[in-house]
This record gives structure tokens, sequence and C-alpha cells, in this order.
């Protein structure tokens, strides 16, 4: 039986200077394809598409509109990328994307899960973001943390990694404190550290810790399992997974 997963990438650990980090995107797919051979389905929940499309045309990504304009530039060439480095493995990859309505529908979510089985059950990675030129939530709030966390519900995963510039979730922010500890295994999650505000404007929102929180705690409720480690180097998620050895990194189960 494979061990079906969805990982997620976030836009920090996909860009560097305003372009797609091609290094960690070629790691990435890397990590993917040995994940294949050991036994696991992978979904893969990427962001980029908004800095793919800035290196095509220089848009003031502070509008929403914009990074909506952008979002549609940047979203095949994201994909493109993707396509020739899944090559050199000999791995075929596709596009999906929803609108964020998508799983308000049992009727949407049952046509999209038999077209990811499918893909899945024929080794074709399925590529997920939001279609942000018409549905802004993840654009403007969440950069796909939410998204890939009802992706592995809808779809039946049984776990959830986040790929993050951060390496585990701490006690406290690590950026701003020196002694903040690493939290290994996290069971439950406080509802003060579920509730941030939720403003577009709100840094600390956007993105950020709270919707990775926020994901851990709806897979919890529902009997499964989330990691959080860092996207820039993969050493702690591919012992987590492969070699079964919880080095770095923070579980939510
Ligand atoms: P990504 O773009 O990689 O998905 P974000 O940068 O949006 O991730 O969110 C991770 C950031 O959240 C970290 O860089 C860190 O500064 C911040 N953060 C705030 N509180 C915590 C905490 N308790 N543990 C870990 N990170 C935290």
């Amino acid at each position: 039986m494979k061990k079906r997963i969805v990982i997620k990438v976030g836009s920090h650990v996909l860009t560097e200077n305003g372009t797609i980090a091609r290094k960690r995107m070629l790691a990435l797919v890397e990590l993917i394809t040995q994940l294949k051979e050991e036994d696991y389905e992978v979904i893969l929940v990427s962001s980029g598409a908004v800095a793919a499309g800035y290196t095509q045309l220089p848009l003031d990504r502070a509008l929403v509109e914009n990074r909506q304009a952008l979002a549609a530039i940047g979203q095949p060439l994201l994909l493109k990328m993707y396509q020739e480095k899944f090559a050199i493995f000999d791995v075929i990859c596709s596009q999906v994307l929803f609108s964020s309505d998508v799983f308000d529908s049992e009727k949407h979510v049952k046509h999209a899960k038999v077209a990811i089985d499918t893909l899945l059950e024929n080794g074709v990675v399925p590529i997920i973001n939001e279609n942000d030129t018409v549905s802004i939530e993840e654009l403007v709030f969440g950069d796909n943390d939410r998204l890939s966390a009802h992706v592995a519900h809808y779809f039946d995963a049984e776990l959830l990694v986040i790929l993050s510039d951060i390496d585990a979730f701490y006690d406290k922010d690590p950026n701003q404190y020196d002694d903040a500890k690493r939290r290994a295994i996290v069971s439950k999650l406080e509802k003060k550290e579920l509730e941030a505000e939720h403003t577009p404007n709100n840094e600390f929102a956007t993105g950020g810790i709270v919707t990775k929180l926020q994901s851990a705690d709806f897979l919890m409720q529902h009997g499964r399992e989330m990691f959080l480690a860092s996207g820039f180097d993969l050493s702690d998620v591919r012992a987590y997974l492969i070699e079964e050895e919880h080095v770095g990194g923070t579980l939510f189960k």
C-alpha cells in the first residue's frame, strides 16, 4: 500500500532575489522522485507563480491586481521549470489549478479526486496551486498553507509536509528570540496560537506561522498529521520520510 503525502513549498523557499530559486527547485524535485521510489505517492502544492511572472514583467507586487496578472504570466513558466526538472528523472508532472471554493462543493471535490487518483496511479506528480488570477484568497493571505491542508484531507493523504523558511515550530519566534526552543512533537494547539488577526496588512498572519498552525489544527482534528521542516535544507524531511528518523522539524499529530 502506497503512502500518500502532500508536500507544500512556500514562495520564500522557491524564490530568491525576486526570481525562481532553480537549485532549490531541483533539490525538491529530486526529493520527490526519491520518495516515489520509496513507495510514496506525492502531491505537490507549489507557490511561486507570482515570482516567476515577475521575471518577465516587473509590475508593482504591492497591488493585488498586479499579483493576479503576474500569477497568470508566471504559472505556465513555473510549470515549465518543473517539467524540465522532473524530466531529468523521467517523471511526468501535471498542473491542477483550483479555485478557492472547490472544497465547498462535494461534487467538485469528487471530480478532482478522481483526476488526482488517476494521475497518481499512473506515476504522475500533480502540482497544485490556487488559480490566483480568479480567486485571490491565498494570494492575499495564506500562501497556500490552508489550500495544502484541504488538499491533504480531501484527497486522503496521511501527512502534509510543509517546507518553509523556518525549520520547525518554536515556543516563540526564533527570528526574534535567540532562546526560542524547538517543539519536536505537538499534539494540541492553544486557541491563542491559532488566533492572529486575519487582515491582509497583518505581516504576522500573512503566510507566517499562524496559517501553518491552523492547517496543523485542521489536520489533527481530522486524524491526519503535519510535518513542518526547512525547505532550504531538505535533510530533516529526508531523514523523517526515508530513514524514519525524527531529527529536526516539528511533527503535529
Ligand atoms: P513560508 O513562506 O516558508 O511558508 P513564512 O515565512 O510565511 O513561511 O512563515 C514562517 C515564519 O514564521 C518564520 O520565518 C518565523 O519568523 C515566523 N514565526 C513566528 N512565530 C514562530 C514560531 N513560534 N515558530 C516558528 N516560526 C515562527
